[in-house]
């Protein structure tokens, strides 16, 4: 067997997802994640060929997940085809531009951004010292989330708060999904024929976590997600933007701490805190369809958020090549994107209903009448584009 492919991990907090794809036909050999790590549940489940499998772990940790997936690639008789492995890493701060090779100095500066994301760096070191561990010999190297909106300038990235907070903290507006935009910025300029040295596109990554990015010749200019991807766009269950006094004023209503605030609008808001139904978008959208009110005002909310967001970025781009949707949300929900499109008509958006419906569950292509200003749908691939850089840093 050929020593060819890619494991592309992705390691959560609780998760890790994983994925092995052959560079050559960009095509994924097996997929997979194992969950509900740290419980006495942990489970790993994948798909090859259309076939599923999945194996109890027990009591299992990052470590434990990972030797179980190499036990899953030895029982495939993959583990001889990897030649390298891509990890997402959620967090690279202003030191990270783009993607590299895993090497003591890169490890120890992912560790210096840990303050940054305290949630997900932590994991994403321990899936790399795992699989340093446990695929010794094979090279490692680190995708970042943020790199991409490394190219904002300073007018978009800095927060009107004492200069001294981003000198000395920090402090700025970092972005997130950038692996996703990336992908989208590229894919989008090949799929119009565009030159993507001279291209504008605006991004709708709407997924539980949301944000929105606006690509000036291939480049992140703005986006939406902040120094934490709680800022922003309305999400699953995250507020997005809010008035920051409300951290004071819950303290003095409620007596919320920091903490339970923080709470409150990480995983309590959003799509869930307004429905109280659900944080999953198709049980607000089947309620709203049934004439439930509440339901229907979470979605104008969502939609009016984002249309703001994007006419913003619009302003900033100073022309609109194309509007694309992507994620979970983006890719499959006629319905978002139709609101989202109507309140965007100033811009000469003219949405054909028909393409609208028809495009959803993984399918690309644009979504409005000839002669209106593009809008597409482009299925995101954040997996493709890590064993892309991987294979373009161990080629
Ligand atoms: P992601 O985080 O990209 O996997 O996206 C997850 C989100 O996509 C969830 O909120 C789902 O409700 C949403 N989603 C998936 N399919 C649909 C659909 N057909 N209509 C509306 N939302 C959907």
């Amino acid at each position: 067997m050929s020593k060819d492919s890619i494991l592309v991990i992705n390691c959560g907090s609780s998760s890790l997802k994983f994925a092995v794809i052959n560079p050559a036909t960009e095509e994924e050999t097996i997929n997979g994640i194992a969950e509900r790590m740290g419980s006495s549940e942990a489970l790993i489940r994948w798909k090859i060929a259309g076939q599923k499998g999945s194996k109890d772990l027990g009591q299992a940790a990052h470590e434990e997940a990972i030797s179980a997936l190499m036990d899953v690639l030895k029982q495939e008789n993959l583990i001889e085809s990897i030649s390298a492995i891509g990890h997402r890493v959620v967090h690279g701060g202003e030191t990270f531009t783009e993607s590299c090779l895993v090497t003591d100095e890169v490890l120890a500066a992912i560790e210096d951004t840990i303050k940054l994301a305290p949630l997900h760096n932590p994991a994403n070191l321990t899936g790399i010292h795992a699989c340093q561990k446990i695929f010794p010999g094979l090279p490692n190297a680190v995708v970042f989330d943020t790199a991409f909106h490394q190219s904002m300038p300073a007018e978009a990235y800095l927060y009107p708060v004492p200069y001294s907070l981003y000198k000395e903290q920090g402090v700025r507006r970092y972005g997130f999904h950038g692996t996703s935009y990336r992908y989208i910025g590229q894919t989008t300029a090949d799929m119009l024929g565009m030159d993507i040295n001279d291209s504008c596109i605006l991004v709708a990554h709407l997924g539980n976590g949301a944000s929105a990015c606006a690509i000036k010749n291939g480049k992140s200019i703005d986006t939406t997600m902040g120094l934490t991807p709680l800022e922003g766009l309305v999400m699953g269950t995250r507020s997005g933007d809010v008035d920051p006094n409300l951290f004071s004023y819950l303290n003095k209503t409620l007596g919320y701490s920091l903490d339970e605030t923080t709470d409150m609008l990480n995983k309590k808001s959003g799509l869930l805190g307004l429905s109280e139904m659900d944080s999953d978008c198709r049980v607000i959208e089947d309620a709203a369809a049934e004439g439930n009110e509440r339901a229907q005002l979470t979605l104008d909310v969502f939609s009016h958020v984002l249309a703001e967001k994007l006419a913003g970025f619009a302003a900033a781009l100073g022309r609109i090549d194309a509007l694309v949707f992507t994620g979970g949300i983006g890719e499959n929900s006629a319905t978002l994107r139709k609101q989202v499109i109507e309140r965007l008509s100033i811009f000469g958006f003219k949405l054909n209903e028909q393409l609208n419906e028809e495009t959803f569950r993984g399918k690309s292509g644009v979504i409005t009448e000839e002669g209106s200003t593009v809008a597409m749908v482009v299925a995101t691939n954040e997996e493709l584009m890590i064993s892309r850089d991987t294979q373009a840093l161990t080629a």
